[in-house]
């Protein structure tokens, strides 16, 4: 492991070392480490026969599967950037990815293709391959198969950006954040080196892919299992009960979920008949999950738990929460995101952007490896987000406390100033989730006279449940001071999510703010 510097080092040494372990499964196919290496050779050369020169990049638009996994090791191999486009975005907004990325192919899901023929003006002529038969583009599997499965001759730095990650786009548009071979690699070694029980893996550990490889959770989850030699098990899309089918006949050891995909799954009435005994570790995070689902998860699956904190623009996890601190008996630590991973720094910056002592809340910034390359074409962005000495700022506000551990309170965007009082969204839905009648909630800062902004709480209803206003207020005001405490509620049949499953607060919050300006947006 010491000697994966790139990506393809990482297809070539577990292919050198074990060459007939799965590297993963895909509806019934298996690949192997050896047909992985070939293929992504193959890879490399098809898109060197295509003209595709080193630097330039390709989008991937396409649901989750082991193919998409081999485009993005085998354009490593050539030197070539990977953009993956979330498949849930509408067709402007993946037109305006991949023609911003100025991806030379564009390969789409055979569930996308008529769209794209659909929207083929907006593509400007680019050329377009299909991951499966059934369209009239070219197919991957004879795009790839065209080619030999020699190594291609290129030289890749671990420097070199291998990845065009688009951010979630909770706060506004999504931003390409430029991850290099190193910013995926360096951590894995840290973390072998420095052994954390989660990250610990043998090679009978099956992971499970199931959140989508448009984002870091996907992807960088996919490519976790991947360097530790697991057997990547890739769900095409997010599927509860898909999910406990492949806990119980794929053995799987390891998922990495979001909050708002473990609340679905747990709440399968089936969840509680399923055999958790492979199941170690689940990893969660990526949004703020409510204590009493933390709770609840812990008790149905019985495994071990570990939060992690991290964004797009940091690679994913720089900060975790180990199992020992997942003791549902009042454990203040499972407030807490975790200790930074090897290697990792965390500071607080207060308003004047120095650093502020434990205990005081500020913005979260962190300087490591891990930090993304910058925006791609978003120069006053990235200035705007990574100083000169290497600090991110990650918009997000929080606290370390005296050992070290931090705290996320929310988006700083999302703060609620109330009466003077700041009031942080995701401590009061956590507080409400606990109400029998909630099946979700959101909390917004809606403007008011008296207040400057109130707490207003957007919420769902479990199904045949009857929401009553001053019930749940006053459920709030058992749990969280009076003034964090909603003063209304709206009710609501769904919240907006994103695809990775974060809560928009702005589509909530925009109309009360109609005609007026909120101090941040
Ligand atoms: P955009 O930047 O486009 O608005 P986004 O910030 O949601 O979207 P991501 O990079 O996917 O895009 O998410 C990173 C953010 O997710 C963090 O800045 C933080 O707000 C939130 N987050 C991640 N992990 C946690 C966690 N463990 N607890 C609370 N929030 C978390
Ligand atoms: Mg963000």
């Amino acid at each position: 492991l010491a000697d994966m510097q790139t990506l393809g080092d990482v297809t070539r040494g577990h292919a050198a070392v074990r060459p007939d372990a799965t590297a993963f499964e895909f509806e019934g196919r298996h690949t192997s480490f050896a047909a992985l290496d070939a293929h992504t050779n193959q890879v490399a050369n098809a898109l060197a026969a295509a003209g595709i020169a080193q630097g330039r990049r390709i989008a991937y638009l396409g649901k989750n599967s082991d193919h998409y996994f081999e485009l993005l090791l085998g354009a490593a191999k050539a030197g070539v950037v990977m953009v993956p486009v979330g498949w849930r975005l509408a067709p402007a907004e993946m037109a305006f990815i991949i023609n911003n990325s100025e991806a030379a192919l564009v390969f789409v899901g055979g569930e996308f293709a008529d769209m794209v023929v659909a929207h083929s003006a907006e593509l400007e002529g680019r050329t377009v391959i299909a991951m499966e038969a059934g369209s009239a583009f070219p197919t991957f599997e004879n795009w790839r198969d065209a080619q030999a499965s020699i190594a291609p001759d290129v030289i890749v730095q671990p420097g070199d950006v291998t990845i065009q990650l688009y951010t979630s786009g909770t706060t506004g548009r999504p931003k390409g954040a430029m991850l290099t071979h190193d910013n995926l690699l360096t951590g894995r070694r840290l973390g072998r080196e420095h052994p954390m029980d989660w990250n610990d893996w043998g090679p009978d550990d099956v992971s499970l892919v199931a959140m989508p490889v448009a984002h870091i959770g996907g992807t960088g989850w996919g490519l976790v299992g991947l360097v530790n030699g697991a057997k990547g098990v890739i769900a095409r899309e997010f599927d509860p009960l898909k999910v406990l089918d492949y806990i119980e006949n794929d053995r799987v050891s390891k998922m990495f979920m979001v909050p708002a995909a473990l609340q679905i799954v747990v709440r399968q009435p089936r969840a509680r008949q399923v055999d958790y005994s492979r199941l170690k570790y689940i990893l969660y995070g990526a949004s703020p999950i409510p204590l009493d689902l933390l709770r609840e998860c812990i008790e149905v699956f019985g495994c071990g738990f570990c939060q992690q904190y991290g964004m797009t623009e940091t690679t994913g996890t720089i900060v975790y929460l180990p199992p020992e601190d997942h003791d549902p008996a009042g454990n203040t630590r499972m407030r807490s995101a975790g200790l930074p991973m090897p290697g990792v720094e965390i500071r607080i910056l207060g308003d004047d952007g120095n650093p502020v002592p434990a205990n005081a809340v500020g913005e979260v910034a962190t300087r490591s490896y891990a930090n993304m390359r910058g925006y791609w074409k978003l120069d006053e962005a990235t200035a705007a987000t990574i100083a000169p000495d290497g600090w991110l700022r990650t918009g997000d506000a929080g606290y370390l406390d005296d050992d070290g551990y931090l705290y996320i309170h929310d988006r700083v965007k999302d703060m609620i100033i109330t009466g003077g009082e700041n009031v942080y969204p995701a401590e009061v839905e956590s507080a409400i989730y606990g109400h029998p009648a909630v099946a979700e909630v959101a909390v917004i800062g809606v403007p008011d006279d008296k207040w400057g902004e109130a707490v207003k709480a957007v919420v769902v209803a479990k199904p045949g449940a009857v929401i009553d206003e001053t019930d749940i207020i006053a459920f709030a005001r058992t749990r969280i001071a009076a003034f964090k405490a909603p003063k209304s509620i709206d009710v609501i049949d769904a919240l907006p999510r994103n695809a990775s499953g974060k809560i928009l607060r702005r589509e909530l919050r925009d109309p009360y703010w109609a005609g007026k300006t909120r101090r941040v947006n």
